[in-house]
């Protein structure tokens, strides 16, 4: 049976005295890797070395906090509905009194969890939020020797405030521009440090 048609009739010529010492093909072979070495290399040593990534690349999620440090997620689902390997999963809570500084808003994810191992980072969680509370950054998820290691809870993924995670670089000008809409209002709740006024709440 023919699986490809790639296939080679194999030569059972003699070799000349000139192969069968081997010695051309070894030097072709040796000048080869001597040019490859002044070529720029195709690999990167990674660790040690970064790779360059897009601005927009897909790595590790954050949950944001705002400018006074609230957890900015409302628990609305709107991300677990749009997870299309069904990786995202949470519990709401209501927010008590005296807890406004830690929750923006009345309604937050006591437990916020999302599963690296289903993930298969869409970036579609990120579009569907309309709080801009979780983004995917340019962090890489660590290589882990259990499965539950990688799911991540609240702990590995709400920003500390001592190191926030920096997401302007995947506010690209398209981006920019679509939230600049009036008309998509829904798409964003912060702008120069104000809250924006939507205007069904009038
Ligand atoms: S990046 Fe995609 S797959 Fe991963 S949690 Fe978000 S929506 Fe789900
Ligand atoms: S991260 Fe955004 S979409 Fe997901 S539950 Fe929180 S507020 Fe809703």
């Amino acid at each position: 049976m023919q699986l490809t048609n790639r296939s080679k009739q194999v030569s059972n010529t003699e070799m000349t005295f000139s192969e069968s010492l081997y010695l051309p093909a070894i030097l072709n072979g040796m000048a080869i890797t001597f040019k490859h070495m002044f070529k720029k290399e195709a690999t990167v040593r990674f660790p040690d070395q970064d790779r360059p990534i897009a601005p927009v690349y897909r790595g590790q999620h954050v949950l944001k906090r705002d400018e006074n440090g609230a957890e900015r997620c409302t628990a609305c689902g709107l991300c677990a509905v749009a997870c299309p390997a069904e990786a995202i999963t949470m519990e709401a809570a209501e927010r008590k009194k005296g807890e406004e500084t830690l929750y923006r808003e009345e309604k937050y994810a006591a437990v916020y969890e999302i599963n690296m191992l289903r993930c298969i980072f869409c970036g579609l969680c990120e579009e569907a939020c309309p709080k801009e509370a979780i983004f995917l950054t340019d962090r890489i998820v660590s290589a882990e020797d259990l499965r539950e290691d990688f799911i991540y809870g609240k702990s590995k993924l709400v920003e500390d405030t001592q190191h926030r995670v920096d997401v302007t670089r995947r506010q690209t000008e398209e981006v920019l521009e679509f939230k600049h809409d009036k008309s998509k209002y829904h798409n964003q709740t912060h702008e120069d440090g104000k809250d924006i006024i939507h205007p069904w709440k009038h």
